[in-house]
């Protein structure tokens, strides 16, 4: 018998071989056109137990295999570099409990973000990680990146938020990191070792995950500047004065105007950046900071601040910060996302710098980033099937990793490293680090089978 005929008596009804449905399945949001290889199949498992049985069989017969959520990921986290079985986790989207005495929730690892708070908000609780994209991505894609997103500054990332994990390992045997208590400080903390592995260590099939009250009000607020150091300046007031916003984001003038093009929402073009501030709390708090925030605004050279009077205003700004990425898309066939961090008195410089760089070699870039966290998108809009374009774009991205390695900063604050930034890590991390690193994934993957070559 061999693999396939095996895995299929798993899961006989979820199972896809068909070179025509196996395509999707070979992409993921990272954008590279070349070498694009087919999985060998894909599985669709229903529960922990076909999980597990899946990964007994690729183990037994030596076959590399990727853990899969929606695929939104921007690193090629989930492309494959060699022929694979894909293991889908979509039949695995069930919220199992939501305990509101205990402030957790359990969920199976395909609940899309964006329906897990919907059911929170029913009972006024919150999980804020937020990958800007929540209508789609996942827990489990969550906890495989840390992912992040605008309410970082404030709340922290998926790390902040995982407190225990059923995990299938790469023998096929299922553990549990802890135990679902906010706090626990008994023995390693693997749990926190499974968020942010890329799915390279194991294969998610339950989270309980911690949660919060929601607030009660939340208030978005709009404010244009004439320049990127105004803007950076103002960033500086409002922590020194006191605030964390829930939300500290900055736009530059080219994602302002794409934005516009695309999606109008009525942002003023005119100006070379906007912050977009959320403060969030009680009611009257919020109404009362919200005043003494435009105060600060106003002497921070602000020139136009837009306060959201309600909820639905709140939204408007939402869906214009929301579209910026699906607005870059227009602009040319390819759109690279990089997600830099850093140091946070180096915005100025770091924008300054991804600017000149990308006229150096001719590409579109729109700049937008989480200014609290010092985490920066620049938006590549290119065409990766022009060769000069690709080659320009290879010594591009060379110059961005290495400025931002130069002032201390880092390669990713919440994208992850998968395929395409492997190749800078060894230079972003210790080298003692980098060794303790390979070994852990030594240690849980012998042969090298649960999605192969990502990171390292
Ligand atoms: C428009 C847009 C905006 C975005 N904005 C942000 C942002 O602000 N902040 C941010 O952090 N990210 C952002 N992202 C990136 C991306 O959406 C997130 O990383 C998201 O968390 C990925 O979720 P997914 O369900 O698509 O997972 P996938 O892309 O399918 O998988 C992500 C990783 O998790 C692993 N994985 C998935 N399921 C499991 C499992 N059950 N067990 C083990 N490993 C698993 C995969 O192998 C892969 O390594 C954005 C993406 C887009 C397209």
């Amino acid at each position: 018998m061999t693999f396939v005929n095996e895995l299929k008596r798993v899961c006989p009804d979820n199972f896809l071989e068909k070179k025509e449905d196996l395509y999707v399945y070979a992409h993921d949001t990272s954008q590279n056109p070349d070498n694009i290889i087919l999985p060998r199949a894909v599985v669709f498992p229903k529960n922990t137990k076909e999980v597990s049985e899946v990964v007994k069989i690729l183990n037994k017969y030596n076959v590399p295999f990727i853990p899969r959520a929606q695929g939104t990921n921007h690193c090629g986290a989930t492309r494959l570099i060699k022929e694979s079985v894909v293991i889908h986790f979509s039949k695995m989207d069930k919220i199992i409990k939501i305990d509101k005495k205990n402030l957790i929730a359990k969920v199976q690892p395909n609940v899309v973000i964006g329906d897990l708070n919907k059911e929170l908000d029913k009972l006024n609780l919150f999980f804020p990680p937020d990958p800007s994209n929540l209508a789609v991505s996942t827990v489990g894609g969550a906890i495989g990146l840390c992912a992040g997103g605008p309410r970082t500054f404030k709340y922290g990332n998926t790390k902040d938020y995982v407190i225990n994990l059923e995990v299938v390992l790469a023998d096929g045997s299922v553990i549990k990191t802890s135990k679902d208590l906010p706090k626990n400080v008994t023995g390693y903390n693997i749990t926190s070792l499974f968020v942010g592995s890329e799915g390279t260590l194991g294969l998610i099939t339950e989270a309980t995950l911690k949660l919060i009250p929601k607030p009660e009000e939340r208030l978005l607020t709009l404010a244009y500047f004439n320049s990127l150091e105004d803007a950076a300046k103002c960033v500086n007031n409002i922590i020194d004065f006191g605030f964390i916003p829930s939300t500290l984001d900055l736009l530059d003038n080219n994602t302002i105007k794409t934005i516009e093009r695309f999606n109008p929402c009525n942002l003023l073009t005119d100006k070379e950046a906007v912050l977009l501030i959320e403060l969030d709390g009680f009611r009257k708090c919020v109404q009362y900071e919200t005043e003494i925030l435009k105060e600060i605004l106003q002497k921070s050279n602000a020139l136009n601040i837009i306060q959201a009077k309600n909820q639905i205003e709140n939204e408007e700004i939402w869906r214009a910060r929301r579209s910026a990425y699906s607005a870059v898309t227009q602009l040319k066939s390819n759109v690279v996302t990089e997600d830099i961090v850093v140091p946070r008195e180096k915005i100025v410089e770091c924008v300054r710098k991804i600017n000149e760089i990308s006229k150096k070699y001719n590409i579109t870039v729109c700049i937008m980033g989480h200014a609290g966290d010092g985490n920066i998108h620049p938006n590549f809009a290119l065409d990766l099937s022009d060769k000069t374009e690709k080659e320009n774009f290879e010594k591009l991205k060379d110059e961005l990793f290495y400025y931002a390695l130069s002032v201390d900063g880092t390669l990713s604050g919440e994208h992850g490293i998968g395929l395409h930034k492997k190749k800078y890590l060894k230079d972003a991390l210790d080298n003692g680090a980098f060794q303790v690193m390979q070994n852990i994934k030594k240690l849980f993957d012998t042969k090298n089978i649960i999605n192969p070559e990502k990171m390292f």
